[in-house]
């Protein structure tokens, strides 16, 4: 099977399209349109991009800045861990822009005596689904520096940059949004109501788009212990971090200046 993917071909430019196994929409490397593999033909979903910023040039220094950042790390973090590996990866997002809006009923029972309660949660999201199955890279906590958002273009991307092919269509990406969605409702709608008798849901799904956002995913080396962190490959921000335990003389040290 790998060899036959290999040889397929980009219906716009001609140029070989580099498929891994399991990629359900291939970005040509040459002039950026998407293919839907399951077709094989051009994939015409809006395609955006958040070009990476933080090069290779760049990222050592990033690192060492965010480690010796913050009075919670351990003062001698960035003199005393190892950076083990770093790898900047261009990942495919989707974002579903849906109105969300449920009607409930339920019991209040905290307060002693059983209360009715009713009504509706209606709200507006862009829902993030991350086009990757086995991905350590936070999607509900990220954020997407929209700002330098702009249409998807090859150029756009750096060198040395590992590009990802997103493994799922649209459609599984607004199926996995809309079940987000209504379970995160659910979630608010506990924390109103005690017992929920009713809950009818409804959501209605305006657009999608399909965006490529860049993370560097970093695992450092302190005190015999790996930890990861992953920076915005755009911004340089932490989007996820693991921190040493500070020690509590080090921890006093910093607070009161060592
Ligand atoms: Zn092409």
């Amino acid at each position: 099977m790998p060899e036959i993917l290999q040889k397929l071909n980009c219906p716009d430019c001609g140029g070989p399209l580099k498929v891994q196994a399991g990629d359900a929409i291939v970005t040509c490397g040459y002039c950026g349109s998407d293919v839907n593999l399951a077709v094989g033909s051009k994939y015409f979903l809006k395609h955006s991009i958040i070009p990476p910023k933080i090069g290779l040039g760049a990222i050592d220094s990033l690192i060492r800045g965010w480690m010796a950042r913050g009075f919670l790390k351990p003062g001698d973090l960035a003199k005393k861990s190892k950076v083990i590996s770093k790898e900047l990866q261009i990942l495919p997002l989707f974002i579903v822009h849906a109105n969300v809006k449920s009607e409930y009923a339920g019991t209040l029972t905290r307060a002693g005596q059983p209360t009715e309660r009713s009504g509706v949660l209606e709200k507006e999201y862009y829902w993030k689904v991350l086009g990757r199955r086995a991905s350590a890279f936070p999607t509900r906590e990220y954020t997407v520096p929209l700002a330098a958002k702009t249409d998807f273009n090859v150029s756009a991307l750096v060198e040395g940059a590992k590009f990802l092919n997103s493994e799922i269509g649209e459609e599984e990406a607004v199926a996995a949004a809309k079940q987000e969605m209504d379970a995160h409702h659910r979630f608010l709608l506990e924390k109103e109501v005690d017992v929920i008798s009713k809950l009818d849901t409804k959501i209605g799904v305006r657009d999608t788009e399909f965006l490529h956002v860049s993370a560097w995913f970093v695992t450092y080396q302190y005190q015999g212990k790996v930890y990861n962190l992953i920076l915005d490959g755009a911004t340089g921000e932490d989007i996820a971090a693991e921190i040493p335990q500070a020690e509590k003389k080090g921890l006093l040290g910093s607070l009161f200046g060592g």
